[in-house]
This record gives structure tokens, C-alpha cells and sequence, in this order.
């Protein structure tokens, strides 16, 4: 379209440049309006056509990257029963902390936490992280 409407608005140009009345102009000038119009639209869908591309591409290396890593199989199980009772819990720790913490406290994201209770917490002489402050 894009070329299309190049090619107008040359023939176009071309058309009014012997002209020298407004009255001769007028109908060429309307033709490079309208072949003006055609161009942008196939800009606008040359634009779109590219972006739906980018988001075909960007869906394409999500799914690459969860295959590659092995994430896709483990975000179809779901939870574990394990890290449901971690989620539940009011307070955890992990093998090694002398703190026991929240389970969304940053000093414990992406470690191997269990769950205790807050009776558990004080008989197992764990202090209170001062982060999260449990
Ligand atoms: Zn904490």
C-alpha cells in the first residue's frame, strides 16, 4: 500500500507541476490527499503487523526460557505439599538462621524454610528477626 500510494502521489505530482491555475491544481492535489491517506495507511498496518511479530516473539522466548530451565513442568504441578505449609505458616526458618522470621520476609525468598509455630519459635531459642519483626 505503502508503495501504491508513493507511486500515486508521484503520478500526482508529476500531474500538477504543468499546471498553473488553481482550478487545473485542485483535482491533483485532491489525488495527492488521497494517495497520502493510502500511504499512511499502510504504514499504520505495516506498524501493526510488526508489533504483533515483537509480542509473538516475546511469548516465544517466555516459553523458551521456561523450557529451558525446567520451569514449565514444575508451574504445572503447583505447590508441594511442603511449600503449601510454608505458605500457611506464620513463621519459619531454615537449617543454620538463629532468627525466625515471616514467611514473605526478604532474608528468607529462595531459601529451604520450614514452618514453625510461634510456641515452636520461643521453645527453640530463635531470636526475632528484626527485619520482618515476627
Ligand atoms: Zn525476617
Amino acid at each position: 500500500m505503502v508503495v501504491v500510494g508513493l507511486a500515486a502521489l508521484g503520478f500526482c505530482w508529476y500531474g500538477v507541476s504543468g499546471k498553473a491555475t488553481l482550478d487545473n491544481q485542485t483535482p491533483w492535489l485532491s489525488g495527492a490527499v488521497l494517495a497520502y491517506a493510502v500511504c499512511d495507511v499502510g504504514i499504520v498496518l505495516w506498524l501493526v503487523a510488526g508489533f504483533r511479530a515483537v509480542r509473538r516473539g516475546q511469548r516465544q522466548v517466555v516459553f523458551d526460557t521456561r523450557s529451558a530451565l525446567g520451569l514449565s513442568a514444575v508451574l504445572a504441578q503447583g505447590p508441594t505439599a511442603e511449600q503449601a505449609e510454608v505458605a500457611a505458616a506464620t513463621l519459619v526458618t531454615a537449617p543454620g538462621m538463629m532468627r525466625f522470621h515471616r514467611p514473605e520476609c526478604p532474608l528468607v525468598r529462595g531459601k529451604s524454610v520450614r514452618a514453625m509455630s510461634p510456641a515452636d519459635a520461643s521453645s527453640a531459642d530463635l531470636a526475632t528477626c528484626g527485619v520482618c519483626e515476627s
